[in-house]
């Protein structure tokens, strides 16, 4: 087992094996690589060549995928996958990073998210291509990566890794990913585990979406802690915690939510404190279609009850 660093400005904290550097991180600022450390690279997810090209920002029914819509997951503005011009300066401009370090590591190498391309060129090449939905997604991914792979390993002859998000089981259907595929094309995975601040609705709603596509059509019934029995008042979920949640799971396809705690007046807690954070409740609104609304006119009938 070897461990490594991974930072944002070009510095080597001693004591470890190797150091991976944000070359070029999602806000899309580009930094000089570094000789003696890795560059990562993010590819689509680019906000300065997104506000410089914003027809290039990728589609869906549920709107582009700015970092403003919180639809998605997206914390930062994804380009369309198959967008010919960035694809091929992100292809030179990868090379040549791998040239300049020790090798490249890649993020933000997939579609934004699930219902994600829908700009007219996506449309045409799916019509085109013969295939599902999803496998001309997958197509579009695994070839461009094979170009990428081809240009770090053959060409600049640097060691090449791909990064994913951590979804082991969806990231077929929300981004286009095949593990498979992509296998062969890399030297290793990185599996970018998220900080903290988001880290939690990103497992749950993730966890969801995967349970959903391994059940089938067996309904899936989630159960959330309120309050466990002796467990301390200073660690249980918050009521907006929960409520991010459950509007999280709503979106991913969870059929019914139970909150559980050990006495009933625990639960009346948590209902009184969602029907107070209206705040919370508006923002929660634009977390996605039909669901989530269903989730949030449940929340507010609840003034009838605990009022
Ligand atoms: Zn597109």
């Amino acid at each position: 087992m070897k461990f490594g660093t991974y930072t944002f400005l070009p510095e080597k904290a001693e004591g470890f094996d190797f150091h991976l550097y944000r070359v070029k991180p999602e806000v899309g600022r580009r930094m000089p690589p570094q000789p003696d450390m890795y560059s990562n690279i993010a590819i689509f997810g680019d906000n300065v060549t997104a506000r410089n090209h914003p027809d290039w920002i990728s589609q869906s029914p549920l709107g582009p995928a700015w970092r403003t819509n919180n639809n998605y997951n997206v914390r930062w503005d994804v380009l369309c996958a198959t967008q010919p011009e960035h694809r091929a300066e992100q292809l030179d401009y990868i090379e040549d990073v791998a040239r300049k370090s020790q090798g490249v590591w890649l993020n933000s190498i997939h579609f934004a998210e699930h219902g994600h391309c829908i700009c007219p060129r996506c449309k045409e090449l799916h019509a085109k291509s013969g295939l599902s939905w999803y496998e001309w997604r997958r197509k579009e991914i695994t070839d461009y990566m094979t170009l990428v792979s081809e240009r770090v390993r053959d060409r600049a002859k640097k060691k090449f890794v791909i990064g994913v998000l951590p979804d082991p089981v969806t990231s077929y259907e929300r981004f286009g990913i095949n593990f498979d595929d992509l296998a062969p094309l890399t030297d290793e995975f990185l599996v970018v585990m998220f900080s903290k601040n988001y880290a939690t609705p990103w497992y749950f709603e993730t966890l969801t979406r995967n349970f959903k596509k391994i059940f089938k059509d067996v309904p899936l019934n989630i159960s959330l802690y309120v309050f466990g029995p002796g467990d301390n008042p200073k660690e249980v979920p918050t009521s907006n915690e929960l409520m991010t949640v459950s509007a999280r799971m709503a979106r991913a396809g969870v059929d019914n939510i139970l909150y559980l705690a050990e006495k009933a007046s625990q639960i009346t807690d948590f209902q009184k404190a969602a029907v107070a954070n209206v705040g919370l409740q508006e923002t929660l609104r634009n977390y996605g279609g039909r669901p989530v609304q269903e989730y949030l006119d449940f929340v507010k009938g609840w003034e009838k009850v605990v009022k």
